[in-house]
């Protein structure tokens, strides 16, 4: 983003906000549909630090965040932010907003969720604040209802004044967890993460791995 300089009039963003544990093809499919639909300037992937949403194991923040700088390595248009992973402490959309928004004055933000997310927003801290500070994008996913997200969506719309579309984007049905389980059972992730994905998890013996 320091590329636009400090007035960054205009600027229509992209933010693809996920756990990434780890990060895959669907992610990166998504955010790339959405940049080339609504005509953003960037997609910001930025890997969450401590979510506090998130039951279980999640893997060290370092290696979300290495998984993600690696993915998009190649692709001018996506840039990482270590801005949640450097907090100390939980992590909420809401503070990474408003931190966003203070720092760049004039970006319109578009933040991309699946539709399984924009399902849970309400769990969020300060709903009503997010609403005000972005857009959102609702990307369909696969074993999502489409007709009970767009239910969702209207409720959301008419209950906080929100901006929300639901986008259909190209279905490619993964998941991190997905990805974990056959890595669990030591079976092929190939063709689902990018290639220097799947080497950085071998070679770190991320989810109990072996090739
Ligand atoms: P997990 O299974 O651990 O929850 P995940 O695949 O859902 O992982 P997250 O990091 O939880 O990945 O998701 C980050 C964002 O990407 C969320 O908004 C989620 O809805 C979206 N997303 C993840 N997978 C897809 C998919 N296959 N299609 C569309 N959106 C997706
Ligand atoms: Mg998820």
């Amino acid at each position: 983003l320091k590329k636009f300089g400090d007035k960054c009039n205009n600027v229509k963003i992209g933010i693809m906000g996920g756990t990434f544990d780890p990060i895959h093809y669907a992610h990166l499919a998504t955010a790339e549909f959405i940049r080339d639909n609504y005509k953003l300037d960037k997609i910001l992937f930025i890997p969450s630090g401590n979510p506090p949403h998130k039951k279980g194991n999640i893997t060290n923040k370092n290696d979300r965040y290495n998984m993600v700088l690696l993915s998009t390595i190649n692709n001018d248009d996506f840039i990482v932010s270590d801005i949640e992973i450097k907090r100390e402490k939980s992590t909420y959309t809401i503070d990474t907003l408003k931190d966003l928004k203070q720092k760049y004055k004039n970006i319109e933000i578009y933040f991309i969720t699946g539709s399984d997310a924009i399902c849970d927003i309400e769990t969020w801290k300060d709903v009503e604040g997010n609403f005000k500070l972005a857009n959102f994008i609702a990307a369909t996913r696969p074993g999502i209802s489409l007709l009970k997200a767009n239910e969702k969506i209207k409720d959301l719309k008419d209950k906080y004044d929100a901006n929300i579309e639901s986008v259909y984007v190209p279905s490619l049905d993964i998941s991190s967890t997905y990805i974990r389980e056959q890595l669990n059972k030591h079976k092929t992730i190939r063709y689902l993460v990018p290639e220097l994905v799947q080497e950085y998890i071998y070679n770190k013996k991320l989810y109990s791995s072996g090739e």
